[in-house]
């Protein structure tokens, strides 16, 4: 574990541990904060959970899109 691993946002495609009814397991991260926003690849369903929820369920980050956030990224 390092501090990379809790890094999340806006524009991330992540792969969750669970696969969604649709079939897809990949997410598109939409909202970051203590709650993470998350939109499915497949069926484009919105999920809200805690961010160390999300976390802990993320599997892999495929794209990342912090390099698109750096104008409105919001450190803590
Ligand atoms: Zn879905």
């Amino acid at each position: 574990m390092n501090a990379a691993d809790a890094s999340v946002s806006v524009g991330d495609i992540v792969k969750m541990k669970k696969t969604h009814p649709c079939g897809s397991d990949t997410w598109t991260v939409i909202r970051t904060g203590a709650d993470v926003k998350i939109k499915c690849g497949g069926c484009g369903r919105i999920v809200m959970m805690d961010r160390f929820v999300f976390i802990k369920r993320r599997k892999a980050i495929i794209t990342s899109g912090s390099q698109n956030d750096i104008t409105q990224s919001s450190k803590e």
